[in-house]
């Protein structure tokens, strides 16, 4: 990096202590080099500066009261990160990791996955450090209503858009939508992954995990591959696990293993999907309650594992920062030929580079996940037509957004001369349509 050095330079020392973020905005910069030699007006209307600082962040204090009686204090995120090309848009995450430099990562990499969808909507993020692990129903509908009655003074159907990610599901949107209802006495699309009798989309559900599989497909069509045949590993067993398994399983893809965050099971004969969503979804269980169903799988415990057993394909599904240099290695050399990433940075820099070296065929997050937020943006039009499409109407333009992702990040890739390299055709094709509309903004 020459021209673009300075910018990574004042990032880091802007945002100490936010390693997740400075590795999101390293991973871009590195494929914008030639971006800025070819965009010198971008440079001197400091676009790329300009890019990395959020147009706006949010941190506010979330009371709530256990089932015992006791006040607990938790803290929450919104981060408006970029609105040139339409609305903020982008998921709540409650966890307990839940920092600003996790949420800035996420509203970084939300930019250029909004983009590369085709549909109008900018970048945000947000979410708390909750954890909703053992938390009573009362508890979580607790918390979901103190956190939206802070919230809903920054967010607004034309304005920001949040949606689910790692423990918001369509339980916890009810929550917050009914708050949001009950304050602004107001039924719009303000938030998206609404259940089907709020106003939600068909295929929301399960369109990041088959989004994953629909851009993977296009990704290995290229390559003389498929999934029909293939051994596949999934790591998780969140939502876009459990439907990345279905929709690989549908293409004659084997699925042997899947993860929690506490270990991993393999089942040669593959994975019952039907048992996984029984202790995931209904039970909320752990995953080591499926050898209890299916005696010849196994349980390890620890997640790491799981990148050393063999397989075709492998589909991070958890969480950042999963695949590391050495399971990247591992995976190579276990003859693993392809890697699509369901999470969001799931691989580490080092990993990537691996993988790209090696001619692995490698989807990244912001291109290959972004089917749930392309499909929240189809829930945000029902929404303002007051009308709903058939699953199929959904899934088709779903299948559509994916295939053109992959031409786009596949065009601008061979266009800037990183041949097959869909990291740098992402970041660019994802970053040209917002630094376009930032210059023609005067943002
Ligand atoms: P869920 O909460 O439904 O599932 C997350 C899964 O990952 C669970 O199986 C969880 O295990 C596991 N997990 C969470 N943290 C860790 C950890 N530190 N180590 C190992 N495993 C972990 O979340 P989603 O499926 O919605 O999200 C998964 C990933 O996909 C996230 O990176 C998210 O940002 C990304 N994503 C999600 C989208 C969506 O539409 N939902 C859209 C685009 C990206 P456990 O059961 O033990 O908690």
């Amino acid at each position: 990096m020459e021209i673009l050095k300075h910018v990574m330079d004042d990032v880091i020392k802007r945002n100490p202590n936010e390693p997740e973020f400075h590795q999101a905005v390293k991973e871009v910069l590195l494929s914008l080099e030639i971006v800025a030699e070819k965009h010198p007006e971008w440079v001197k209307d400091k676009i790329f500066d300009k890019i990395v600082e959020p147009e706006r962040q949010i941190i506010f204090r979330v009371p709530w009261v256990d089932d015992n009686g006791e006040e607990h204090i938790n803290r929450g995120f919104r981060i408006q990160f970029n609105s040139a090309i339409g609305p903020y848009k982008g998921g709540l995450r409650f966890h307990p990791s839940v920092n600003l430099g996790i949420v800035k990562f996420l509203g970084f990499e939300q930019i250029f996955k909004n983009s590369l969808t085709g549909l109008p909507i900018g970048g945000g993020k947000g979410g708390s450090d909750f954890n909703p692990k053992s938390k009573s129903n009362s508890e979580i509908k607790r918390f979901c209503q103190s956190f939206m009655l802070e919230l809903n003074k920054y967010i607004g159907a034309n304005t920001d858009v949040p949606a689910g990610d790692i423990g918001v599901g369509s339980r916890e949107i009810g929550y917050l939508y009914g708050m949001f209802k009950k304050i602004r006495n107001e039924s719009t699309g303000v938030l998206t992954g609404k259940g089907l009798t709020l106003g939600g989309s068909l295929v929301r559900t399960e369109a990041t995990g088959y989004g994953l599989c629909y851009f993977m497909n296009e990704a290995l069509k290229a390559k003389g591959k498929s999934f029909d045949g293939a051994t596949v590993i999934i790591s998780g067993s969140g939502n876009v696990a459990i439907y990345a398994n279905q929709k690989a399983t549908q293409l004659g893809a084997k699925v042997v293993a899947m993860s929690d965050s506490n270990g991993y099971i393999y089942d040669a004969n593959g994975i019952n999907l039907n048992t996984i969503r029984k202790i995931k979804e209904v039970e909320r269980k752990r995953i080591h309650e499926y050898t209890k169903y299916h005696p010849n799988a196994s349980y390890t415990e620890g997640c790491d594992g799981i990148w050393k057993l063999k397989c075709d394909i492998a589909l991070p599904c958890a969480t950042q920062n999963e695949i590391d240099e050495n399971s990247a290695k591992t995976l190579i050399a276990n003859g693993c030929y392809a890697v699509g990433e369901g999470a969001n940075m799931p691989s580490t820099i080092e990993a990537v580079d691996l993988f790209i070296k090696n001619k692995v065929i490698f989807g990244p997050a912001k291109a290959a996940n972004a089917g749930g937020v392309a499909t929240s943006a189809l829930e945000m039009s029902q929404n303002s037509m007051r009308y709903s499409w058939t699953f199929e109407e959904v899934d088709t333009k779903l299948q559509n957004i994916m295939k053109n992702i992959y031409i786009k990040c596949s065009n601008a890739a061979n266009e800037y001369g990183f041949e097959d390299n869909l990291v740098a055709g992402a970041n660019i094709a994802g970053f040209t349509k917002v630094a376009e509309a930032m210059y023609s903004l005067g943002f």
